[in-house]
């Protein structure tokens, strides 16, 4: 069959750019571009995160892009088993390798959908039949500054610029502390509720570097019911099921987690847990669109909510709000509010929250296009 294009070029593209929505630190991406016989390009984005993760990325995708030249980009359901088989020495229970697998998966999708006409959502089906679904749309945020009424008015401002209520993580960088102290931690949500309106959807996410008791945890989750808290994310580490219950007993805000998984497996034992209500799923980290797939039938057969954990480049938001208009089990969608170099540089027409909800990308494939100067730009 001379006619059917195959896979003529497989690249990997490694940035680093300063992350204003996390107070300006350094971030890496692993970009992967995969080229058909037909010159078409579909694009993958692994969230690797780190200098060391994304080298080590970078490596194990070049050492699996030989084995994808010649092979028929349409049927990457099959690759995409080939590439779990082949990796199963370093790829058990999750890694690096999932990273790779994730950004080369994404891009096969994208080429998929160009190569035949379609969009992601026509290819993995829309969760409604109405001609213009659209997602509500959260701002997800980090804060930084020391004076938390800083803070509170940049929050205001979310809900004006559109966002239906926003998730703030906590214990990430820069002076704002918030998460160590529970009187101020009370007051600042109350201060953003009253700033916010009462419709505002608040949702606070703890954050690894902060360690929490179940007691303190309780009292805080108890003080943030009052201000009607929509959840609360990974209170504890995603092992500590006890702790998770115990807050249970005294709680009835949702939780959330999972982003730290890799696989159906890590997944299916959080979900089994009965300890979470929303799955965190990052599409670039949990074996891509097809891996993501499958954790959304989790998710649908335990009758719990699936979240994208779409914080990274317009390549990742993209396959996310695909997913998440794919399944009747989705909240909302999340968008860093902040311009960044990663969304608003790298594709022409970037995401975008309006009036509280964001519209499907209906282009073939993942429906962007992306700028090779901005990645050669922040290559690292
Ligand atoms: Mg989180």
């Amino acid at each position: 069959m001379a006619n059917v294009p195959t896979i003529a070029r497989v690249t990997v593209h490694p940035v680093t750019y300063a992350e204003p929505n996390d107070n300006n630190s350094m971030r890496f991406l692993t970009f992967v571009r995969i080229e058909s016989t037909d010159g078409h390009v579909g694009w993958g984005e692994a969230i690797t995160q780190f200098p060391g993760s994304t080298r080590g990325t970078v490596e194990i995708i070049k050492g699996l892009a030989d084995d994808l030249i010649g092979k028929d980009p349409t049927q990457n359901i099959g690759i995409w088993r080939d590439i779990r088989k082949q990796t199963w020495w370093y790829s058990y229970r999750g890694g690096l390798a999932h990273f790779a697998l994730s950004a080369i998966d994404i891009a096969l999708w994208d080429l998929k959908g160009k190569i035949t006409g379609q969009s992601l959502i026509q290819m993995i089906g829309k969760r409604d039949a109405s001609p213009d679904t659209r997602i509500p749309v959260l701002a997800s945020t980090h804060v930084w500054n020391s004076n938390l009424d800083v803070e509170v008015a940049r929050h205001e401002k979310f809900i004006k610029d559109g966002y239906i209520g926003f998730k703030i993580g906590m214990g990430k960088r820069g002076d704002a502390r918030v998460g160590y102290d529970l009187d101020r931690d009370i007051k600042f949500v109350k201060d953003l509720r009253a700033a916010a309106g009462p419709k505002a959807w608040i949702m606070m996410d703890r954050g690894q570097s902060l360690n929490w008791t179940v007691d303190e945890t309780i009292a805080r989750v108890q003080a943030w019911e009052e201000q009607d808290l929509k959840w609360v994310e990974e209170p504890f580490e995603p092992w500590e099921f006890e702790h998770f219950r115990k807050l249970r007993q005294h709680t009835t805000t949702l939780f959330a987690g999972g982003e730290r998984e890799w696989d159906y497996r890590g997944y299916s034992e959080v979900i089994n847990s009965g300890t979470l209500d929303v799955i965190g799923c990052d599409v670039g980290r949990a074996e891509g669109i097809t891996g993501a797939l499958g954790i959304i039938r989790l998710v649908e057969a335990a009758g719990l909510w699936f979240n994208s954990h779409a914080w990274s480049s317009a390549v990742n938001t993209a396959a996310s709000i695909a997913l998440s208009a794919s399944t009747p089990r989705c909240l909302l969608q999340e968008l860093k509010p902040d311009e960044n170099p990663m969304q608003h540089e790298l594709v022409d027409e970037p995401f975008v929250a309006e009036n509280g909800s964001i519209g499907v990308p209906n282009k073939p494939g993942l429906g962007i296009n992306v700028n090779e100067k901005v990645l050669a730009k922040y290559a690292f």
